[in-house]
């Protein structure tokens, strides 16, 4: 199929993107490179520099497209409540700008990049799709209102379209000569500031709080490797049915705490990794954890890479490539 896919110089999008690459999809990458790589781009994608809401038209307008995988996005929560206006600009009206080249030039397929933010603190866990909805910032928010509209296109306009729900992404695409992974200018995320300390540019990681009512007091997160996540998005390719809106979540349906993780860092990278008890960092749940059962059921999707070392050693192998 020949495909967009918004923000393939990103974390995520570049992953997807080389996968798709690899499956023998044509893949044109629109990103405007405010957070992302131009060297992360796969090779094999072409190529357009350009702001989403801006360009998605004149890039569509090419024609011939099948389906829109839809990453580009700012993501960093902290910013969402400083900024909301950033938000609901770069996410919501961007993504809606988006949807109206879609319906314009009759692409039938959308792929989008949701987050487990839209559910905001869990009643349960694993937390299934139908749990309540009730982001706690701004970027969670954005998030779940194209969410919202992507439903309303795929009824009015009989998109086939989905949206993918994930947990912590982690890990890196490492392949023979590809090496995809997070970077980002501001790292707000646990495993690469774990990893910052391994390769000494950080002097220690704080834990953000240990009085949490977990088995060790610390956080617990469901980590889900990138590359599992570009399998589902595959999946949800082939998968989408016109009119449709699905939604699912991916994690592995396992958690674990912030301790595990730089316990896992330690192992891999050698390194002794201090870490300090720091307070609790606003708007944090305890515990997130995925309830997939709804894409292993409809998609067939089965995350294979869940252990945590080897999700921690590949971002790790990442890390030293840079
Ligand atoms: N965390 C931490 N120290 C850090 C960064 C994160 O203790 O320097 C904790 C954070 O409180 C959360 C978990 O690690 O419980 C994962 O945080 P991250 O920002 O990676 O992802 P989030 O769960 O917020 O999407």
């Amino acid at each position: 199929m020949k495909l967009l896919v918004t923000g393939g110089a990103g974390y995520v999008g570049s992953v997807c993107a080389a996968h798709l690459i690899e499956a023998g999809h044509e893949v044109v990458v629109l990103d405007d490179l405010s957070t992302g790589h131009r060297d992360a781009v796969p090779a094999g994608a072409t190529f357009v520099e350009g702001e989403l809401g801006a360009a998605a038209g004149e890039v569509l307008g090419a024609g011939g497209f099948e389906g829109v995988l839809h990453f580009a996005a700012r993501s960093l929560v902290g910013e969402s409540v400083q900024r909301p206006e950033l938000y609901w600009d770069g996410n919501v009206v961007a993504s809606f700008r988006l949807l109206e080249a879609v319906r314009a030039h009759g692409v039938p397929r959308l792929v989008f990049s949701s987050t487990a933010a839209t559910y905001g603190e869990p009643e349960q866990v694993p937390i299934p799709e139908t749990a309540p909805t009730r982001p706690t910032n701004p970027y969670g928010a954005s998030k779940l209102a194209i969410d919202h509209m992507i439903t309303s296109y795929a009824t009015a306009h009989g998109l086939a379209a989905t949206s993918l729900r994930y947990f912590n992404v982690a890990g890196a695409h490492v392949t023979g000569t590809e090496r995809l992974g997070e970077r980002h200018a501001v790292e707000t995320h646990l495993i690469p500031l774990v990893l910052q300390v391994a390769a000494g540019t950080r002097e220690s990681i704080s834990i953000y709080g240990e009085d949490w009512p977990t088995p060790d007091g610390t956080c617990v997160r469901d980590y889900i490797h990138v590359d599992d996540l570009a399998d589902a998005h595959l999946l949800a390719l082939t998968h989408a049915t016109g009119s449709r809106h699905d939604v699912y979540n991916l994690g592995s349906g396992h958690g674990f705490s912030v301790r595990e993780v730089v316990e896992a860092c330690r192992t891999v990278t050698g390194h002794p990794i201090p870490a300090v008890v720091a307070p609790r960092r606003a708007g944090d749940p305890a515990v997130l954890v995925a309830s997939s059962e709804l894409a292993a059921e409809r998609l067939g999707w089965k995350p294979s890479r869940t252990e945590l070392e080897r999700i921690v050693s590949d971002a790790w192998e990442f890390a030293r490539s840079r």
